[in-house]
């Protein structure tokens, strides 16, 4: 670990329109992923409008949790832009228009043949005693600020304003500063399980590294381990290696791919490497895994193709499923998974088939046969087949797309010739 105090920082969204529901803070994100790049924690977030007294009251909660603010928008020349005044209040310092700005200002919109408007002359209202922070690629400097132990930087809302303005003046001085502490990231995607599964089987990695955060994050077919750690170069890399290889040590083969590789290209990276072609037999997906297949660049090279069975008929005539297995087990059942996927394999040519079949809701579920039933099936040209079952809870578009993902999943374990109990 480092002696280095970990720095905690609060990132502020200033803008009432990312208070409703069509502007999204996306800011925030960038700025959270570049100051961990260098060690410093984002500890509070917050978006608040463009209400000065809004704004001084966030900046004085912020400051009690974090010692570095960093705050975006609201620095514009209309009306409704009043971070600068807002900051200046809380700071007890006064706005002061500099006459030098604003000639230059006005040169800069004379040089494009337009005429300042006057109320751009705002813009040239700064913070007395704050650093001005040059904006190359727009008209509002930023601002670095002290108040006791407490720094603020104020920065513009548009986004390649504010990143150019981190990465020019402000992430330089924050690394010097920093003493060579930097982090380290690792993410670890696993396929086939829920959180909780995952959860439960790194409990005891979980407890042996309990001073560097783990977070996990789950999304519909894949749950994420996010490993983090903190301090100089080499100890952060080592730890986080050795970090890994412990997570790895439990989680073996469901570990699908790294901070790079989606499942998809997982899959298609396997498939290519043993010289293996696919084809797919999909019912509830409707084409999705065929789609999440196809995204990936030069999959032509071991895709070969899908039927979207949907109805009966399709499935016997496109698929060959025989019309008996279909009445008597019915469409979504052991049976009829292994007849769609056997029959994709062979009208394909494929080495490898996939099939999904299941009752994605919100209707058509049964006491037996309950929304959120999906069953798999995979066929090898050797002639072996497989099916498993599976139950996914939520609405229709999160069975649906959890289904696809995790045929794709039940097909690279069937490649790596992984024999899980837990899938
Ligand atoms: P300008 O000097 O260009 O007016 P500003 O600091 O006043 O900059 P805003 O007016 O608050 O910035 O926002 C300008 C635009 O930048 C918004 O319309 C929005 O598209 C984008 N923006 C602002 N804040 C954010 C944010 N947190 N995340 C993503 N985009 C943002």
């Amino acid at each position: 670990m480092s002696d280095v105090p970990e720095t905690r920082a609060a990132i502020l969204a200033v803008g009432s329109e990312m208070l409703g529901p069509l502007r999204q803070d996306t800011n925030s994100l960038w700025l959270t992923a570049r100051l961990e790049e260098i060690g410093i924690r984002v500890v509070r977030k917050s978006i608040i409008g463009d209400d000065p007294a809004v704004i001084v009251r966030e900046l004085e909660t912020a400051s009690s949790e974090a010692s570095l603010l960093i705050s975006t928008g609201g620095l514009g020349p209309t009306a409704d832009d009043v971070t600068a005044a807002a900051v200046a209040r809380w700071l007890g310092a006064p706005l002061i228009r500099n006459a030098e700005f604003v000639a230059r200002m006005r040169a800069r919109f004379e040089a494009r043949g337009v005429r300042m408007a006057a109320v751009n002359e705002k813009q040239a209202d700064f913070i007395e005693g704050a650093r001005v922070l040059e904006n190359p690629r727009g008209t509002a400097p930023g601002f670095w600020a002290k108040k006791g132990e407490c720094e603020i930087v104020v920065l513009p809302g548009v986004p390649s304003e504010m990143r150019e303005i981190m990465e020019q003046s402000v992430l330089p001085e924050l690394v010097r500063r920093s003493g060579g502490v930097v982090s380290r990231r690792r993410i670890l995607r696993i396929a086939g399980m829920g959180e909780s599964a995952v959860e439960e089987l790194v409990e005891p990695v979980y407890a042996r590294w309990k001073q560097h955060p783990v977070t996990i994050l789950a999304s519909p077919g894949e749950v994420q381990l996010h490993l983090y750690v903190r301090g100089e170069p080499d100890f952060a890399e080592t730890t986080v290696r050795a970090m890994e290889e412990d997570f790895r040590s439990v989680l073996k083969e469901r570990i699908f791919g790294g901070d790079g590789e989606d499942l998809p290209s997982a899959v298609g990276r396997l498939l290519r490497d043993a010289g293996k072609t696919l084809a797919l037999a999909e019912s509830c997906t409707g084409g999705m895994a065929a789609s999440l297949i196809t995204d990936v660049p030069g999959s032509s090279d071991y895709f070969l193709g899908g039927v979207v069975s949907y109805g009966n008929g399709a499935k016997e005539s496109l698929l060959g499923v025989a019309p008996e297995t279909l009445s008597s087990r019915g469409a979504v059942s052991e049976e009829s998974v292994l007849e769609m996927a056997r029959g994709a394999r062979e009208r394909f040519d494929s080495d490898v088939a996939g099939a999904i079949t299941g009752i994605a809701g919100p209707g058509g579920g049964t006491p037996e046969k309950p929304v959120g039933l999906v069953w798999f099936g995979i066929a090898d040209r050797d002639g072996a087949a497989t099916a498993k079952r599976r139950y996914f809870v939520g609405d229709r578009t999160h069975v649906r797309r959890s289904a696809s993902v995790h045929a794709l999943e039940l097909i690279r374990r069937h490649l790596v010739g992984w024999k899980s109990p837990d899938a």
